[in-house]
């Protein structure tokens, strides 16, 4: 069995560790204070004795659970992120457990009357009875994706104490940086040797994912032309109005909040505009392949044809590839998702198998050359102050890591 206060204990001492990352920043990591996590991670993952532990100069570690069998396994990874979204202030984490849930409103903070309702989140009353680790309303809380953390070093610390459980050689890796889509590119994969992973980053228990979006960023430029407007007949030009035409000519409901499953979208994520120029930015999702490609094109073209309405160049737009989808490089190496799929049924949990609306560390590294399909870590309403974990996912997806290394080591 778990222990489960000893779980507990290691996600706290995580999430008290302030590692919010800045993509502003061009170092890696991109905060310095992501090193008062990892530094800590690199000696905890000797105390618990695993081996080859690393820290390297960008702050990724890796260590090696040796393996317990005389026979050839493959060797397999676990991965997570110790940093936290920049979206939310993540300094001062101040936890607060909801012993045995009883499905009705938790009070996050009383002075700023701040509430986690289940009649807004109702995916809170699929943990009646359990044991919720929330916010205190003012923080985010970081189970994303440090509950992953908690369950891999929580798992090796099981595999290290309990040898009668057989498995094969097993890497761990923790990342920077994966908030600001930074996780994996210093990610030394031929370091790592592992012939596949997982990360430990999803949502809602059952969660098993080996699709994500192909995402590309697009930064659209309005030039105006400022004049008095005493005397602009004629010759001003607003590159805030031309903005406007730009965003209105998009498709309105290809937007985040009117899509779902494998529907893509345009996300205008930032305005920044006056009379001379004003600037556009743009995330561009969906899974599929052509479409995103054609999402593209309709960026480019709508840009085309401003600019012939206009009879100059006012608008031009620059669109960056960001990620890909990972199920071009796990669809030929299934058997890793049927593991993990079997694990889960082993342990009494219905896999949930769907596509991420988003990326991972892990679509990276499939483009790397590591498949690596995703896991649920647990934890809710990623990235604000609502966000909560409950105690039993996090001991549930502990149970699926050794039982993946159990099942990989079977002849
Ligand atoms: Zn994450």
């Amino acid at each position: 069995m778990i222990n489960r206060q000893h779980l507990i204990d290691r996600f706290v001492s995580y999430v008290t560790v302030d590692t919010e990352s800045d993509p502003e920043s061009n170092t890696t990591p991109s905060t310095a204070k992501q090193w008062d996590l990892a530094n800590a991670l690199a000696e905890e993952l000797k105390a618990i004795g695993l081996e080859d532990v690393s820290i390297d100069k960008n702050a990724y570690i890796m260590a090696t659970l040796p393996s317990n069998v005389e026979h050839d396994v493959p060797t397999i990874g676990f991965i997570s992120h110790f940093d936290t979204s920049p979206d939310f202030t993540g300094a001062n984490v101040k936890p607060q457990f909801v012993e045995n849930y009883d499905g009705k409103d938790i009070v996050l903070n009383k002075d700023q009357n701040i509430i986690l309702s289940p009649d807004y989140f109702e995916d809170l009353l699929l943990y009646k009875g359990q044991t919720l680790i929330t916010t205190d309303g003012t923080t985010l809380l970081g189970a994303d994706d440090k509950a992953g953390i908690t369950e891999i070093v929580t798992a090796m610390e099981y595999l290290v104490q309990h040898p009668e459980l057989k498995h094969g050689k097993i890497r761990v890796g923790f990342t920077p940086d994966e908030e600001i889509g930074r996780g994996a590119h210093k990610f030394d994969v031929e370091k790592f040797g592992a012939e596949w992973a997982y990360t430990m980053d999803g949502s809602e228990i059952g969660e098993l994912e080996y699709e994500n979006f192909n995402a590309a960023g697009a930064v659209v430029t309005v030039e105006g032309k400022i004049v008095h407007p005493g005397y602009a007949k004629g010759k001003m030009v607003n590159s805030m109005y031309i903005a406007t035409e730009f965003i209105n000519s998009l498709p309105r409901l290809e937007t985040p909040e009117h899509t779902e499953g494998y529907e893509g979208f345009f996300h205008l994520t930032d305005i920044n505009g006056e009379v001379d120029s004003t600037v556009l930015k743009y995330i561009i999702r969906d899974h599929d392949k052509s479409h995103f490609e054609a999402r593209k094109d309709m960026m480019q073209k709508l840009t085309d044809e401003l600019n012939m309405q206009y009879g100059r160049q006012v608008v031009s737009v620059e669109i960056k590839d960001q990620y890909f989808n990972m199920k071009e490089k796990v669809e030929p190496v299934m058997h890793i998702v049927d593991i993990a799929e079997e694990a889960m049924k082993q342990i009494g949990i219905t896999p949930n198998i769907k596509a991420i609306r988003g990326g991972t560390d892990g679509s990276q590294l499939s483009y790397m050359g590591l498949p690596c399909p995703n896991i649920f870590a647990g934890g809710h309403n990623f990235h604000g102050r609502y966000e909560y974990v409950p105690v039993e996912s996090m001991i549930k997806a502990t149970e699926v890591i050794c039982k993946i290394a159990e099942l990989t080591a079977k002849q």
